[in-house]
């Protein structure tokens, strides 16, 4: 079969829809290695749209690559927590094992090696994606045997590096309770949908992703939104760097995750729901379709759910291509119409003009867990777990230096210090709670407790031991926000790149009070004038450590008495070896 007849076919598998352009390019990248300029006209003329487009939500994505690579392509992740627990050692381990750099190709095509960002894998660091199979816990006598499986043909999957652990380490009443299936969406249809929401209302529900908005208001917006139709995402595109509790919801609990979607769609009148699925998680996939395959055939989706004559709801999974903005809401909602993921401005929000301009409620994998489990045991059970403002349970992701890493479904309410006690941390220097978007917190802060009153988090707990040098890893946080800004606004696309120049002076030990000063600026223009929340929050590990760890950076700077000067003549070395001319300035200019 030609490429264009590829193409051709391609696009009539996805019905000619444009808004379904993140799967055409999906497998027409999985089928052809790489989408090359011809591959990206052939797939605008094929879909009648203009080649900037296809162009457009190609060059976006990190899992997209338009130039040729090996048939094999290993990407590690180089996140803060992989770094301490060993990356670079593997990455030096495969370089020499495959015989070629990060960023390239081996000689004879076969395999090519990058980096990438968090994988949701940091309980079982240092761990890698090959072509999508994840590899965990990998040290760096491991790699020639995973390399030597991967030439000789038999695949990742042989490995017993391939093996992905839960690591539910303590289950909690809500979210890893045993529940029937399907016993929520009955409690959902047998009351009206006001009234599902009321119930959701009265167990004061709040979004799990760190914000807390309540979901009964969010769910009332949707509904009363005129439109002619409505529609539900699942959040599942968790990028926060060191959080993995959806990869074990959704691996051990999906059936609630979609009961929860299932009442969602009934609650704000939506017939179709989406749960977007990030690309590392790709793994996942025939499980959950698996999942869904049995809730067709049980009668929980589909048409006339639990036999009510009318009550319908389907669910679609929409996979991701590597892009962390995508977890905020209305760039993942531009991802899942096929687009290249651009934060919209807002209002109008989600609920009001969402998926396809319709009133759409995106929820996150773990509120719409709760959301099934308060139709199924009711508002009072769950109001009575927590405390006033957090009712119910929060999933941990906890990962760094501490004896116990997975994931701990805590009440809301617990301080860090118990959980620091549960992991087996007592001697932590820092937490990062939120991840690199959260803050940096200090012993001082270790009777604070998780809630939405005093510390909300998504759930990512990264935890420094007394060896670890925490400006460096506040560096690496700030590298992975520069690296993941979209571009669009200029405080985040070039506020990030600055912060890292300053970070880079300071580390290096080069840096002047003024430095400091200038930082501390910068940080907060970042914070106070990017458009969404990536550059909101971006600047918050150096914001939360000049806070907390504020001297840390004093004892890197040059004394107060230090005259920065400029070195003019040394400066131009390189240009006068170049032009051949003598540099007329020997003096050092200040
Ligand atoms: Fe894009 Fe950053 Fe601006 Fe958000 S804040 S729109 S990620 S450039």
């Amino acid at each position: 079969m030609t490429e264009a007849e590829i193409i051709k076919q391609i696009v009539d598998q996805f019905g000619k829809d444009r808004s379904r352009l993140m799967d055409i390019v999906r497998t027409a990248h999985a089928k052809l290695g790489y989408l090359s300029e011809e591959t990206i006209g052939r797939i605008h003329s094929a879909l009648g749209i203009h080649r900037v487009e296809v162009r457009d939500m190609v060059s976006f994505y990190a899992f997209f690559s338009r130039k040729p690579e090996g048939k094999t392509v290993i990407r590690l992740c180089n996140a803060v927590v992989e770094r301490m627990k060993g990356a670079d050692e593997i990455a030096k381990a495969f370089e020499e094992a495959v015989g070629c750099k990060f960023g390239q190709t081996s000689a004879d095509g076969a395999i090519s090696l990058k980096y990438t960002a968090c994988i949701g894998m940091s309980d079982q660091a240092p761990a890698a994606l090959v072509n999508g199979v994840p590899l965990t816990n990998l040290r760096p006598e491991d790699v020639p045997k995973v390399v030597a499986a991967i030439r000789s043909g038999k695949g990742p999957e042989s490995l017993k590096q391939a093996e992905v652990d839960n690591n539910l380490l303590q289950p909690g009443p809500v979210i890893f309770a045993p529940s029937e299936r399907g016993e929520a969406l009955r409690a959902a249809v047998n009351r009206t949908p006001e009234e599902v929401i009321t119930e959701i209302n009265k167990a004061r529900l709040r979004g799990r992703g760190g914000a807390g908005f309540p979901t009964a208001m969010k769910w009332d917006f949707c509904r009363k939104a005129k439109a002619d139709e409505h529609f539900v995402i699942c959040n599942a595109d968790e990028g926060e760097p060191g959080t993995f509790k959806d990869r074990v919801i959704l691996t051990s609990q999906a059936d609630l995750v979609f009961e929860g979607m299932t009442v969602a769609g009934y609650a704000v009148g939506a017939k179709q729901g989406f749960l977007y699925l990030r690309a590392e998680y790709e793994y996942l996939l025939p499980h959950l379709e698996n999942v869904l395959a049995k809730r067709r055939r049980l009668g929980l989706l589909g048409k006339d759910l639990c036999g009510r004559e009318g009550v319908d709801f389907e669910i679609r999974i929409q996979l991701g291509a590597g892009a962390y903005v995508c977890g905020e809401e209305s760039a993942l909602i531009e991802s899942l119409e096929g687009k290249r993921g651009a934060p919209r401005d807002r209002p109008p929000f989600p609920v009001q003009k969402g998926y396809r301009n319709q009133p759409t409620s995106v929820n996150n994998v773990e509120t719409l867990c709760c959301a099934a489990r308060i139709l199924e045991k009711g508002a009072d059970w769950f109001s009575k777990i927590g405390t006033k403002d957090s009712t119910g349970t929060k999933l941990l992701s906890v990962s760094g230096d501490c004896k116990h890493p997975g994931v701990f479904e805590v009440e809301y309410g617990v301080t860090v210090e118990k959980i620091l006690e549960a992991v087996g941390a007592e001697d932590a220097q820092a937490v990062q709670m939120g991840g690199p978007s959260g803050q940096c917190l200090a012993p001082k802060d270790f009777g604070r407790s998780i809630s939405f009153e005093d510390l909300p988090t998504g759930g990512s707990v990264m935890i420094f031991g007394p060896q670890r040098d925490l400006l460096e890893c506040m560096y690496q946080f700030t590298e992975f926000f520069a690296e993941e800004s979209c571009g669009w606004c200029v405080p985040c696309r070039v506020g990030t790149t600055l912060l890292l120049k300053k970070m880079d002076k300071i580390l290096e030990d080069r840096g002047t009070r003024g430095d400091l000063e200038q930082l501390q600026s910068i940080a907060n223009t970042v914070k106070t004038m990017s458009r969404c929340g990536l550059g909101q929050t971006a600047a918050n590990p150096i914001l939360s450590t000049l806070q907390n760890f504020s001297s840390l950076y004093e004892e890197r700077l040059k004394p107060d008495d230090f005259i920065p000067a400029f070195d003019l003549s040394k400066a131009l070395e390189e240009a006068c070896a170049i032009t051949g001319r003598k540099p007329e300035l020997e003096e050092k200019h200040v």
